[in-house]
């Protein structure tokens, strides 16, 4: 395998670890300069991208390459010119480059639009667990600003919002492309709404999004907690709402369920349609993965699809990663993708139970970033109200998923007694039976945390 080869594979599997947006961020125009004793140098364009790379992903790079590769120990990063670098292929020519995996998910990415053409309601395989976001979705495309509005879809990841989301904005362009849609994730309208604030250019920030026909915020429970963005965005909503432009949003939860949300907001986001995505079922299931394969012209028997569909239940991403990997290492091996082959190039993914490579620190994470809170307040002592909850969800969550003992957990979580985690995990467990909000809460934790490895 030469360099190349390598960095695509283990690109492969990055890309699946982390976000879309991060992924082209930070590994565009990367690669592999050198291997020697262990040690992986990879080229970057810039001090950031070094900085990113070596403090944030280094982890998951050293991971994806010795799973290809088991002699290495080591990842550095180091600056090159984009001379030099002209040697070794960037991502961007893998990207146009149709059997890697890369092809697909990194489409043109419309400048204007910020769509990417690869969502369509025709590429959507609808099953039970889709039917009505779908519906709406598509329903929305024929009568916008006039059926529903604003139309809100939520669900855990990985189940089809952002596909759904762009199919709306895809349809609508392809009959009218006259028309003014824009794309975009709650984050980067929190991020530009910041740099156009900071800019003094808060006026035509306010233009730029009067302007359009549809406009798409993704993952909307971002804004949690953000009230200067909130504000902002409330004032934008209200004029495009009063000339019936469309708006749709998509959440990993209700509007009820969004903490630190406006009470103003809520009321407008529940004033429209709201529908959920949910787990697909396992037809469903084996219809995506037949249809991915078809797309993307993966030659996978049967059998094997079968065998994905049966193991990896928890969402469709899921179910692309590892139709993906069993792909790149088929073809690493020269090996044909049967149910055999599937059984033991996945093994890990569907070794029953707990899953491997999850820590206590994962699931600080998560419950900090779905609750919105500090990782540090997690950990110290201190007895903020707001925490409390999220702390004994942690701890629930480090018994249940990793069998912890109660002294490691208190340990863990701020040097507290073990009682105090006994009485955290039992208090949940009881809760659980009766309060369906957290029980949606802990599913989508619990989705999280898979899908981080
Ligand atoms: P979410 O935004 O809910 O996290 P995405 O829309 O990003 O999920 O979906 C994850 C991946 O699964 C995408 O590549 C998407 O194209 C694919 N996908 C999701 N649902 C379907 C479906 N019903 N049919 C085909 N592909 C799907
Ligand atoms: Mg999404």
């Amino acid at each position: 395998m030469t360099n190349e080869e390598l960095w695509q594979a283990a690109l492969g599997e990055i890309e699946l670890s982390i976000s879309k947006a991060n992924f082209i961020t930070w590994f565009k125009n990367t690669s592999i300069l050198s291997i020697k004793d262990g040690q992986v140098v990879i080229s970057v364009p810039n001090g950031f991208a070094k900085e990113w790379l070596e403090n944030k992903y280094k982890l998951y790079i050293l991971r994806a390459l010795r799973n290809l590769h088991n002699e290495i120990r080591e990842v550095v990063c180091t600056i090159t010119a984009t001379q030099e670098r002209g040697l070794h292929k960037p991502i961007v020519d893998a990207i146009s480059h149709p059997k890697t995996q890369l092809s697909q998910k990194q489409a043109k990415i419309s400048q204007e639009s910020n769509l990417n053409p690869r969502y369509t309601f025709e590429s959507f395989v609808v099953g039970s667990s889709n039917e009505l976001a779908r519906a709406a979705c598509f329903a929305v495309s024929q009568s916008l600003g006039r059926l529903y509005n604003p139309l809100f879809i939520y669900g855990g990841v990985g189940l089809g919002k952002t596909h759904l989301l762009q199919s709306i904005g895809n349809e609508i362009l392809r009959r009218d492309s006259g028309l003014k849609v824009r794309y975009l994730t709650s984050e980067r309208f929190t991020n530009d709404l910041i740099v156009a604030l900071q800019s003094g250019k808060i006026n035509a920030f306010k233009e730029f999004y009067q302007t359009f026909d549809l406009l798409i915020i993704d993952d909307i429970q971002f804004l949690s907690g953000k009230e200067k963005t909130q504000e902002e965005f409330f004032h934008i909503f209200n004029y495009l709402y009063q000339l019936n432009k469309q708006i749709v949003l998509s959440s990993d939860r209700p509007p009820k369920a969004i903490p630190t949300l406006e009470e103003r907001l809520r009321s407008r986001f529940e004033g429209g349609m709201i529908a959920d995505v949910s787990r697909p079922d396992y037809e469903t299931r084996l219809a995506i993965l037949r249809r991915k394969a078809l797309e993307e012209g993966i030659q996978i028997d049967e059998e094997a699809l079968e065998f994905i569909a049966t193991n990896i239940t928890a969402n469709i991403r899921e179910l692309e990663g590892a139709l993906n990997r069993l792909e790149a290492t088929a073809q690493l091996s020269n090996q044909e993708i049967t149910g055999d082959f599937a059984l033991s190039a996945l093994a890990d993914l569907v070794s029953s139970g707990k899953r491997k490579g999850i820590t206590h620190k994962h699931i600080i994470r998560v419950v900090s970033e779905f609750y919105d809170i500090e990782q540090e307040d997690l950990l110290v002592k201190g007895r903020k109200k707001e925490v409390v909850k999220p702390r004994q969800i942690a701890m629930f969550l480090m018994r249940s998923e990793l069998n912890y003992s109660y002294p490691g957990i208190g340990e863990r979580l701020g040097g507290r007694d073990h009682t105090t985690a006994i009485h955290a995990f039992e208090k949940i467990t009881k809760e659980l039976e009766v309060d369906k909000k957290l029980s949606e809460d802990i599913a989508v934790l619990k989705e999280r945390l898979y899908s981080i490895n």
